[in-house]
C-alpha cells in the first residue's frame, strides 16, 4: 500500500477549514472513494505528492498542461513577469499580444480576457441576450459550461423540456430560461427552433464535449447548429474552453471549421494560470463595454502573470508538441482497450482528435444518458489499481484523459504496466 498519511492529515485539516477539503469538487474523490492525494510539486509528466509518491499525470490540471509541468520556458515567463510586479489594473502589452496570438488561430476577431472559464461563458451568454434583445439560452445535456446559475440546468431528458435547477440555490427562474436538449439530437433543436425560435438568444455547445466522456457531435450537427442559428437571429457559442489550442493550434475549429458567433476559451490558454477569454465576431464584440453598452469587467482580468504563462504556452505548442499528443495518447488508449479487453472489462474508446475517454460500458455513448449507464464501480477499482501503481487517472468516470507533449516514452511505458493491474481490478469489482 502507498502511504499517504501527510495526505490524510492534510485532508483532515482542510475539512475543518474548507467545505468538502477541497475547492473544487471532482478533487474530492466522490466518484472513487478515498483519500485525495495533496500535491507537493509536478515536473514534466510526473506529479509528487505531499508523502513523496510520484504519478504519471493522465489529468494535466483538466487540460492546460499541454507543455508538462513546470515547463522552463512558462516558470521563465512567470518569473521574469512577476519581477516587474503581479497587477496594475491598466492595460498590458501582455493582454496585446496574447488576444493577437488568440485571433490568429481562431475564427474570432476580438476577444475579452476574464479569469476562468466560467467567467467566459457567464459573460458570453449576457452579451448574446444583450445583442439579440433575446431571453432563452439552449444547452445539451452533459455539456458543462462552468458552474454558471442559467447553466447548471442539465435535467429534463425530454424534448425541449424547460430545464430545472441540477443544484440548489440556482433559481427556478434562471433555469426556466434554459432549454436542455439531450446532444446529438437534431430533431430536439429542429423543434425547440421551430416554437421558441424568436425566444432564442444562443445556442451554446461544447465544440465537442469532453465533460461527459468524449461524445463527439454526429457529423454536421455542429453545422446544423449554426445554420438553425442563423436563420432564426440567434447566436452560437461553441465552448471552447477545453478543446480550445488542445485538439490542434486552432482548437476543434482546427478540426471541423465551424465559427461560432460566439467562442469560449480557457485551460491551455492560461498556461495553469487563471485565464480565460471569450471573443468572436466584431460586430456582436463591440457590444461590450466600453465600446458598447453590455457590462462586462475584472479587476484581474489579463493579468500579467497569467498572460505571460498563456502566450509561453501557446508560442511553444509547435505542431510538434500536437504530433507528441496524438502519439501518447493513442499509445494510452490502445494499452487500456488491450487490457480491459483481456480481462473481459466492458468498456469503449470514444476519441476525438488527441482526445479520448473510456466507457465502462459497450454501448456507443452519443449522449449524456447512454454515458450515464456505465459501470462507475468498476471504474473506481480502476482508478485506485492505476493509482497504487503511479499512474493518477481523472478521479471520475465520467472524464477525459489528458496527455501532454512531456509524456514521454518512460513515462508512457509506466501507464502501460500500470493498465493490466487496473483493469484485473475492474474485472473483480464487476
Ligand atoms: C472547464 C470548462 C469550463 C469551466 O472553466 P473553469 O475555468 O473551470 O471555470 C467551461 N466549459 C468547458 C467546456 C470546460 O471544460
Amino acid at each position: 500500500m502507498t502511504d499517504i498519511d501527510r495526505s490524510q492529515e492534510l485532508f483532515a485539516r482542510a475539512l475543518d477549514v474548507v467545505p468538502g477539503g477541497v475547492n473544487s469538487p471532482v478533487r474530492a474523490f466522490h466518484g472513487v472513494g478515498g483519500t485525495p492525494r495533496f500535491i507537493a510539486s509536478a515536473r514534466g509528466p510526473y506529479l509528487v505528492d505531499v508523502d513523496g509518491n510520484e504519478y504519471v499525470d493522465l489529468i494535466c490540471s483538466w487540460g492546460p498542461m499541454i507543455l508538462g509541468h513546470a515547463h522552463p520556458a512558462v516558470v521563465e515567463a512567470v518569473q521574469r513577469a512577476a519581477a516587474r510586479g503581479t497587477s496594475y489594473g491598466a492595460p498590458t502589452p501582455g493582454e496585446v499580444e496574447l488576444a493577437e496570438e488568440m485571433v490568429a488561430r481562431t475564427p474570432v476577431d476580438k476577444v475579452r480576457l476574464v479569469n476562468s472559464g466560467t467567467e467566459a461563458t457567464m459573460s458570453a451568454i449576457r452579451l448574446a441576450r444583450g445583442f439579440t434583445g433575446r431571453g432563452k439560452v439552449v444547452k445539451f445535456a452533459g455539456c458543462y459550461h462552468g458552474h454558471v446559475d442559467a447553466l447548471l440546468a442539465a435535467a429534463g431528458s425530454g424534448v425541449a423540456t424547460l430545464g430545472l435547477p441540477d443544484t440548489p440555490g440556482v433559481t427556478g427562474a434562471a433555469a426556466a430560461d434554459t432549454f436542455v436538449l439531450p446532444y446529438n439530437d437534431v430533431g430536439a433543436v429542429e423543434l425547440v427552433f421551430g416554437e421558441h425560435g424568436h425566444e432564442i438568444a444562443c445556442v451554446i455547445t461544447e465544440a465537442c464535449p469532453c465533460n461527459m466522456g468524449v461524445v463527439p457531435p454526429i457529423p454536421n450537427f455542429n453545422r446544423l447548429l449554426k445554420s438553425l442559428c442563423e436563420r432564426h437571429g440567434a447566436l452560437l457559442i461553441m465552448d471552447e474552453v477545453l478543446t480550445g489550442f488542445r485538439v490542434t493550434r486552432s482548437g476543434w475549429y482546427g478540426l471541423e471549421g465551424v465559427p461560432g458567433d460566439l467562442v469560449t476559451f480557457g485551460k491551455v490558454m492560461g498556461g495553469g494560470l487563471p485565464a480565460a477569454a471569450f471573443g468572436g465576431r466584431a460586430d456582436v464584440m463591440e457590444h461590450l463595454a466600453p465600446a458598447g453598452p453590455v457590462y462586462q469587467a475584472g479587476t484581474l482580468s489579463g493579468n500579467p502573470l497569467a498572460t505571460a504563462a498563456g502566450l509561453a504556452t501557446l508560442r511553444n505548442a509547435t505542431e510538434d508538441v500536437y504530433e507528441a499528443i496524438t502519439r501518447a495518447a493513442s499509445v494510452v488508449a490502445r494499452a487500456a482497450t488491450d487490457a480491459l479487453t483481456k480481462e473481459g472489462v466492458p468498456h469503449r474508446l470514444q476519441v476525438a482528435g488527441n482526445l479520448f475517454s473510456v466507457f465502462f460500458t459497450d454501448e456507443p455513448v452519443g449522449d449524456f444518458a447512454a454515458a450515464r449507464r456505465q459501470d462507475t464501480k468498476a471504474y473506481a477499482a480502476f482508478f485506485h489499481a492505476a493509482l497504487d501503481h503511479g499512474v493518477y487517472l481523472p478521479p471520475s468516470a465520467y472524464e477525459v484523459w489528458f496527455l501532454s507533449a512531456a509524456h514521454d516514452d518512460a513515462a508512457l511505458d509506466r501507464i502501460v504496466s500500470a493498465l493490466p493491474h487496473a483493469a484485473r481490478a475492474a474485472a473483480e469489482a464487476r
